[in-house]
């Protein structure tokens, strides 16, 4: 027992005694008794119907009382303003989960036991085409209706996520997770996953052209070694052919894994910003080495440029770049034809040039150029030792120099092939 029960218990008590011995010196005992449980009843009657009323009309003050029934009231009043407190503490949570949650990069909704949608985030909408606050309250399977989404649904276990076509887009390709809390509450995350998925296509293709490419010239050397070890060859003639053939195939092997770990490099290193190179210097020893490569065609090479043009980035980088497209110009471009390489400022754009008046490319091919081991005329690029990567490394390149690539071309008439680079990658 509490002090204040026992207090309140000896204060009946008191009354008691206390309207007995008046009682008794008027010789009413009874009377003065009952009158006096009769008065207290009342103030404990009127006590409880205030505390009821409060109750029942949720008034904002509790009634006033004094003693036991004061206390009462003064427990309820620290209790309220403990649960007013806890509520506050509780909304301000609460706002801050759902800030979280609405800056979060992937989609969340909040489901009741039902099912239904309690609460989503600006991401979850987008992707699952769903409105806020219009669609608060729908079962979530009415809205999403995918097979497989209704599958799991369905399911205890959500260990696992599932993947499925975006409800809005169906190019679009989304991961999903159930997560489950509360009681019988669930939570889903989804994430886009187009990108992810498109890049794992990429590599799938790009790790199967690479064993494409490597198998022919491990055919042909395999072959060669074959028939070398099985049967060498009697005449100097026939064994010398194998041997060129033998070194040619690993020579495009080679030229291959070159140009692979260029690309790889390109992916994977940090671009530079800092260092000067002097174009002009390296387009003449680039223009030197491409007379030399097509030397039995005796091309007429012309280069034009502005010396006091200089980058700012990675020569090694630019040296791939211009020398893929002069030396393609080189290859394409039939015995006497005319190459001509310029380099020079032009509308605020550092343009780098190269033209041929060669074979020259068909429209339909032009935009799938700088795709890796895309070629417009495969046995014109496998005769001339072409990998198929040149103009993928070329974009690479200028891209990671802020710069881009144009190609025109022309079938029978020739092509040029032009870099363009911001004022903030030139110096003059
Ligand atoms: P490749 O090693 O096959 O030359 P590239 O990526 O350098 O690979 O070029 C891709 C394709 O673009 C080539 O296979 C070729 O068909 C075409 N091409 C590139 N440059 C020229 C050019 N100057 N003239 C004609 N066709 C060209």
């Amino acid at each position: 027992m509490s002090p204040h029960q026992k207090q309140e218990i000896s204060s009946l008590f008191i009354i008691i005694a206390s309207s007995a011995l008046a009682g008794a010196i008027f010789d009413k005992i009874f009377l003065f008794v009952a009158l006096a449980l009769f008065a207290y009843i009342y103030f404990m009657l009127r006590n409880a119907f205030k505390l009821q009323n409060w109750l029942t009309e949720q008034k904002k003050d509790l009634p006033d009382a004094w003693g036991y029934w004061g206390e009462i009231f003064n427990e309820l009043h620290l209790l309220e303003k403990q649960k007013y407190k806890q509520q506050k503490l509780l909304s301000v949570a609460l706002s801050r989960f759902k800030k979280a949650a609405e800056a979060l990069p992937d989609g969340v909704v909040i489901l009741s036991q039902h099912n239904e949608i309690e609460w989503i985030n600006p991401v979850a909408r987008s992707l699952l085409g769903i409105t806020y606050p219009q669609d608060a309250g729908q079962k979530i399977n009415n809205l999403i209706r995918h097979p497989s989404f209704q599958r799991y649904l369905r399911k205890s276990n959500f260990s696992k996520t599932i993947t499925l076509p975006a409800p809005e887009n169906a190019d679009n390709i989304l991961t999903m997770q159930i997560i489950p809390f509360g009681y019988k509450q669930k939570m889903i995350f989804c994430r886009d996953i187009t990108h992810i998925q498109k890049l794992e296509e990429m590599r799938t293709i790009f790790v199967s052209n690479v064993s494409h490419e490597m198998r022919s010239p491990l055919t042909v050397l395999s072959g060669y070694l074959e028939m070398f070890s099985d049967k060498p060859p009697k005449d100097e003639k026939s064994f010398k052919l194998g041997i060129d053939n033998m070194y040619q195939q690993a020579m495009r092997m080679q030229r291959l894994v070159t140009d692979l770990l260029a690309l790889s490099k390109m992916e994977t290193a940090p671009i530079e910003h800092t260092k000067q190179v002097n174009v002009s210097t390296l387009l003449i020893t680039l223009k030197e080495n491409a007379g030399v490569l097509g030397q039995d065609k005796q091309h007429n090479i012309t280069l034009h440029a502005d010396e006091t043009l200089n980058l700012r980035g990675n020569v090694d980088e630019l040296h791939s770049l211009f020398a893929n497209l002069i030396n393609n110009a080189v290859r394409y471009t039939p015995a006497k034809g005319n190459i001509s390489i310029s380099w020079k400022k032009s509308n605020n754009k550092a343009v780098f040039s190269v033209s041929d008046d060669g074979p020259g490319i068909a429209t339909q091919h032009i935009s799938h150029l700088t795709e890796r081991f895309y070629r417009a005329d495969i046995d014109r690029s496998r005769e001339s030792g072409g990998t198929g990567l040149g103009l993928a490394i070329a974009k690479y390149a200028v891209e990671r120099h802020d710069g881009s690539l144009a190609i025109s071309s022309e079938l029978g008439k020739g092509s040029t092939f032009s870099c363009y680079f911001p004022s903030q990658r030139f110096l003059t």
